[in-house]
């Protein structure tokens, strides 16, 4: 079985010991492929400097997350256009809205969010979105940009059917995290994902955040990794009445073709 992780945060600080380890073991476990989360200009240039040392395993998101775009100006887009130009960047983001946190002003977000809505259309990559307690501001920005972008990812998801419907609605995929294994925090999720249609589903463990509460053995950092996708797409795989074998096929295959990805090594 080869499962792909759609968003993986490999060049945080709690992976700087032993990342190398870390990216085997998810290899070793089926992880064939991952992404990796850019969150700010710096972040996305050590996303595709760490992509470029595992081809074909490894790729890049580059943009400017909600919490960051306080620090984002007009002089950063062509340091961002050219992240963007490079093959190892499948995605523009994660870009979007978080008026849970606010840690930058709401018209920064929303400018930054436009900016990268307008690389996307030039660079004809697809979105890797983020949205938190922004849903409304969040769906009318894109519908305003409804042709700048082909594709793309509401990461993350962790909504109910409504704001699923008005995401497919808008073409965009979802990505399903380990919320799903949390009784509390995520027990509507196993409803919610039946719903999703299987081209439009994909997986990721947000590593290191969101460990899946459920782990038999939880590690004793308490920090997620990729390598535990196969348990994340197993609690996807029961809400769906499908095979687990069946859920890492469809979602790898749709990963690959959303992100255009060539086959793992
Ligand atoms: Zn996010």
């Amino acid at each position: 079985m080869q499962w792909l992780d759609i968003g993986t945060n490999l060049t945080h600080a709690s992976f700087e010991r032993d990342r190398a380890a870390v990216i085997e073991r998810a290899r070793a476990a089926g992880v064939a492929q991952m992404l990796i989360t850019g969150a700010s200009v710096s972040s996305s240039a050590a996303a595709v400097q760490l992509a470029r040392t595992y081809p074909r395993t490894l790729y890049a998101t580059a943009g400017v997350h909600p919490h960051n775009a306080a620090e984002f100006s007009a002089e950063d887009l062509p340091v961002l256009r050219a992240l963007l130009s490079q093959p190892e960047v499948v995605a523009v983001g994660e870009c979007g809205l978080d008026y849970y946190r606010d840690y930058s002003a709401r018209a920064a977000q929303l400018q930054a969010f436009e900016w990268q809505l307008q690389l996307a259309a030039e660079a004809g990559k697809p979105l890797f979105l983020h949205q938190r307690d922004a849903h409304e501001d969040f769906l009318a920005v894109l519908r305003n940009h409804r042709r700048a972008f082909a594709a793309g990812v509401a990461h993350c998801f962790t909504a109910g059917a409504a704001e699923l419907e008005a995401y497919l609605e808008l073409g965009l995929s979802i990505g399903v995290t380990g919320w799903i294994c949390d009784e509390r925090r995520g027990g509507h999720l196993a409803s919610v994902v039946g719903l999703i249609p299987p081209e439009r589903l994909l997986l990721e463990t947000d590593a290191p955040y969101l460990l899946p509460r459920d782990l038999s053995a939880k590690p004793k950092s308490r920090r997620n990794e990729p390598m535990y996708l196969p348990h994340i797409g197993a609690a996807v795989a029961r809400a769906r009445g499908q095979s687990v074998e069946e859920c890492a096929r469809l979602t790898t295959l749709h990963a690959r073709a959303l992100f255009q990805l060539p086959d793992p090594p």
